[in-house]
């Protein structure tokens, strides 16, 4: 059987009128012969009455006093609502459906609630209902634990569910519909200028959405780079093909992709940087460890006989504080930093990358805070205040408009 993956973002399930447009790609689809799993995340974003946070704003966000367990049982319920709905819908329409959770449909996970991570599929159960219907609804972001208890993957985890359910029933393709028709050289929210890359490497996709581009998530990507499975990002409300994703051998607009120096430009928002003077190798191995303990990831590492640098999402700032406290460091917080991506896959030994990248700050007076690089990328840390300036002049210099 012919099978592909489908799966529909917030925005695309959010009313009646997108709903339809998602019914159109289904339906084409099962007219080409194919059988379909679709899936869902839930209905809408923020103030909405199903989303994600506004089930969260239910129990104080924040000050629950709910087990992580807890909250992943409240939030797994927005994809439920999400699959009945749209199974409901399909099978208004005539087509032959069947809904199913996260852990119906056979997604394994750990038991780390609130991120749990796949572990395996087992996709018997969805081919079995495939023998007599053509579409599978399953709902996303969610799985279950070895103990039975409902457990959900973090945001951006229905990309991941899409991803192990192609990769676990040889899927076509996997394609992920969203609000925009496909991987841009940067967010087209900041970046007016910003273009659709029509085929691009798992290898590029993963670096850009590691380091901001939220199109897709990351370890989505990885799932099927491991699994080999070609991804597409589609937009839901227009007819096109979106970018494809797939292995660097199996691209076929070679030259376009041999030549790109520079993918994208990623940012990322809400950073703290943190300047710890812990000096002496005995006092950087403590700090380094309690914040490890915390599972706390940090950026932009630096380190020096002086201190240590790095940077967290805003979120974690006071447990960081609480923490090094607890070692008698106080260290320094700058907020609002925002780390802005250049990523490329070919930017290895190229000469002149960073130069263009500082001068065209400069040009801006866009002060650098603090730089990293590896062999695909250069990031720069600025203040957020700087940040859609500085993605739209690294976005120009580099001629990706
Ligand atoms: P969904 O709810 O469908 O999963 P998301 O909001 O997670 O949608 O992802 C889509 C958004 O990702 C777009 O609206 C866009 O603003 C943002 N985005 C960030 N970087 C990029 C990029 N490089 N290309 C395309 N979209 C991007
Ligand atoms: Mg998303």
């Amino acid at each position: 059987m012919e099978l592909v993956v489908q799966k529909f973002g917030g925005t695309s399930v959010q009313s009646k009128e997108t709903r339809e447009m998602a019914f159109n790609h289904i339906q084409k689809a099962i007219r080409s012969g194919k059988k379909v799993v679709v899936v869902v995340s839930a209905i809408g974003r923020i103030g909405d009455p199903y989303a994600t946070d506004t089930l969260l704003e239910l129990i104080g966000a924040g000050g629950t006093k709910l087990t992580e367990r807890e909250q992943d049982m409240l939030v797994a319920v927005g994809e439920l609502i999400s699959t009945s709905v749209f199974t409901n819908m399909l099978k208004e329409a005539g087509v032959k459906a069947e809904g199913f959770s996260g852990g119906q449909a056979g997604i394994h996970t750990t038991s780390d609630y609130q991120q749990a991570k796949i572990t395996k599929v087992d996709p018997g159960r969805i081919l079995a209902a495939l023998e007599h219907v053509d579409v599978a609804v399953v709902a996303g972001f969610q799985g279950i634990a070895p103990n039975g208890d409902v457990t959900t993957l973090g945001r951006g985890g229905s990309d991941t569910s899409a991803a192990a359910l192609g990769v676990a029933l040889k899927a076509h393709y996997v394609d992920i519909f969203t609000d925009v028709d496909g991987m841009m050289t940067a967010d087209p929210r900041i970046v007016e200028h910003a273009h659709r890359l029509n085929q691009v490497s798992y290898e590029e996709v993963s670096n850009m959405a590691n380091h901001g581009a939220k199109v897709i998530h990351p370890r989505a990507v990885e799932i099927a780079m491991k699994g080999n499975i070609p991804m597409r990002i589609r937009s839901t409300y227009l007819d096109g093909m979106g970018t494809l994703i797939t292995g660097q051998e199996a691209l076929t607009e070679k030259k376009d992709v041999g030549d790109r120096l520079v993918t994208g430009v990623a940012h990322v928002p809400n950073l703290t940087q943190f300047t710890v003077p812990a000096n002496g190798t005995a006092i950087q191995k403590q700090a380094f460890q309690v914040l490890a303990d915390a599972a706390i990831s940090l950026d932009f590492i630096n380190i020096s006989t002086e201190n240590i640098v790095f940077t967290v999402p805003f979120s974690k700032k006071e447990e960081v504080i609480e923490l090094l406290k607890t070692l008698d460091l106080e260290a320094k917080a700058i907020d609002n930093c925002a780390k802005v991506a250049v990523v490329g896959a070919g930017i290895t030994g190229v000469a002149g990358v960073t130069a263009k990248i500082v001068s065209a700050l400069a040009e801006h007076q866009i002060p650098i805070l603090q730089s990293a690089d590896s062999h695909t990328t250069i990031w720069v840390l600025v203040n957020e205040a700087d940040m859609i300036i500085a993605v739209n002049a690294l976005h120009d210099i580099f001629c990706l408009g």
